[in-house]
């Protein structure tokens, strides 16, 4: 399906032995995206992810490349034009992960539910239809009461005036994180999981940078040019970083498609809040809160406060549905890593992303959002190609595709993918996947999507274990952590 990575020693002795132009620290969507821009353009580019890649926020979004209809009545127009240009963008270069998808937003008389009036929000959708582009993405509409009551017959009908529907684009966060990756290997990048930069100084007009593997007990110290903090979450507590942040978590719950059967995603509205019911396959995802965070990244997780909040939000826009606890067959908590202002509630935080550098090549990237990614990648390798003295060639991240449709059609897609040996092999050879849950979360995505997913644990464990060569004990090793790392099913009781 691809070719062969080179080996992680490889990769390692060559980073100690040849001077980089940029090294990336994250491998998150944002580090992802810059890697595969710099490498193609031609810049001796390596990344370093001190876990799997897309562990940290990229495999834990709401998967929607979007223009945020939110922020266009907050009246971020420019904002939201980027992002709509983006969202085409991406569904043009990744079609395998990205697909139109219909958005029914209800509108309600009363005021809770009316702060969103239909006349508004007709106006509202054609305007973000125009600064989208739309393109590949369908143009919006107005419905009224009864074809809505026909679309969507659990919605709550009391009150209900009608509802725009208009389109946004879904995707799998970590699969765009893993094919961005693989795009950016085949252009020369050289790209380590499970290895954790520790600190770094200037050395005669570069950085000395030192890197701990951890997968072996050893450390490695290389030069380069231009250092990229791309750390989502992690970027304040990085040496020599300039980034303030404010982080807000948001949870998502994953129930099957039977218990809440919607055939668009469907707009829920709490206070001035927005939640969504996302069709995923035969699955639907619930999302998302939003609340101050200041604990470790690490530990943020999925609490009963956070699962009450959003089948209450659930519930009341469908009644008939009572969605408990029980329903639940996967959860996930993220968290956003937003540009620090001054005053504001985590939802009014701004979304949009800052590239600053506030030392000689040392590169800060934060904030934006998924859908973004590829327009914060090119704009930092034209500050970085600007700095080492060369004039920004043209970027060709928008058009080139990540993959060839033979590279992507039997590995990657929106939905999970049949589990098979073939297809763990090509995880463990092409992608680098290291351990039980980089295939079970990450790679196949089955950890969310499977209800009990025991016998195919085993499975896959087995398929490694002949793969990667490890004994019994690595394998209950391999299982148990996959056990604790498993997204967890938080009951509310
Ligand atoms: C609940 C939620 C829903 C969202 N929904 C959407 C959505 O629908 N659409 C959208 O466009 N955006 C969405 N976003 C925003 C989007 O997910 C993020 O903006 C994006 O994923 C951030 O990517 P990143 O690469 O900056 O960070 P991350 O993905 O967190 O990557 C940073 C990486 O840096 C690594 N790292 C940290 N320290 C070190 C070190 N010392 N050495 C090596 N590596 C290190 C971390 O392990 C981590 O993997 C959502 C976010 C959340 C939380």
């Amino acid at each position: 399906m691809a070719t062969q990575l080179a080996s992680r020693d490889e990769i390692i002795e060559s980073l100690a032995r040849t001077q980089l132009d940029v090294l990336i620290i994250g491998g998150g969507i944002v580090g992802a995206g810059i890697a595969r821009d710099a490498a193609l353009r031609g810049l001796r580019t390596a990344l370093v992810e001190q876990y799997d890649f897309a562990s940290g926020t990229s495999s834990r979004s709401s998967r929607l490349l979007h223009g945020g209809l939110r922020y266009l009545a907050q009246g971020r127009v420019g904002l939201v034009r980027e992002a709509g240009i983006e969202k085409t963008t991406v569904q043009r270069i990744a079609p395998h992960v990205c697909e139109p998808l219909p958005f029914m937003f209800p509108t309600y008389k009363t005021p809770l539910w009316g702060q969103w009036p239909l006349w508004k929000l007709s106006i509202g959708v054609r305007i973000y239809d125009l600064l989208s582009g739309i393109r590949d993405f369908r143009r919006s509409r107005t419905l009224r009461q009864a074809e809505v009551k026909q679309a969507l017959p659990g919605l709550e009908p009391n009150e209900l005036t009608g509802a725009v529907r208009y389109y946004d684009g879904l995707t799998n966060d970590a699969r765009l994180v893993i094919d961005t990756l693989r795009s950016a290997s085949k252009a020369g990048a050289l790209l380590l999981n499970y290895c954790r930069f520790i600190g770094s100084e200037r050395d005669f007009g570069l950085w000395r940078c030192h890197i701990s593997d951890q997968l072996a007990d050893r450390s490695a110290h290389m030069l380069v040019r231009c250092v990229v903090n791309a750390t989502g979450p992690w970027s304040e507590k990085i040496e020599h970083s300039s980034v303030k942040l404010h982080l807000t978590k948001g949870i998502h719950l994953v129930v099957d498609r039977m218990r809440l059967p919607v055939p668009d995603a469907v707009v829920m509205t709490e206070g001035a809040r927005i939640l969504f019911a996302i069709p995923w396959g035969d699955r639907v995802i619930l999302g998302t809160t939003d609340t101050d965070y200041t604990g470790r990244p690490e530990d943020v997780r999925v609490e009963p406060e956070d699962v009450s909040y959003v089948l209450d939000v659930v519930n009341r826009s469908f009644p008939t549905a009572k969605i408990t606890d029980k329903d639940i067959i996967s959860s996930w908590a993220g968290l956003r890593p937003l540009v620090a202002a001054k005053a504001g509630r985590p939802s009014d935080i701004s979304r949009s992303h800052e590239i600053r550098s506030p030392q000689p090549g040392w590169f800060d990237v934060a904030g934006g959002k998924l859908t973004t990614y590829r327009l914060m990648a090119e704009q930092t390798v034209n500050k970085i190609m600007l700095y080492i003295g060369q004039r920004p060639s043209k970027g060709t991240t928008a058009r080139q595709p990540l993959l060839t449709p033979d590279e992507a059609r039997p590995t990657s897609a929106i939905v999970p993918l049949e589990p098979s040996r073939e297809l763990i092999e090509h995880f463990c050879t092409n992608e680098w996947a290291v351990h039980l849950d980089d295939v079970m979360i990450r790679r196949g995505g089955w950890a969310h999507y499977i209800e009990d997913d025991t016998e195919l644990t085993e499975n896959v464990a087995d398929w490694m274990a002949g793969i990667l060569g490890w004994d019994d004990s690595r394998r209950s090793e391999e299982i148990a952590r996959y056990r604790t790392a498993r997204p967890r099913i938080c009951s509310i009781a």
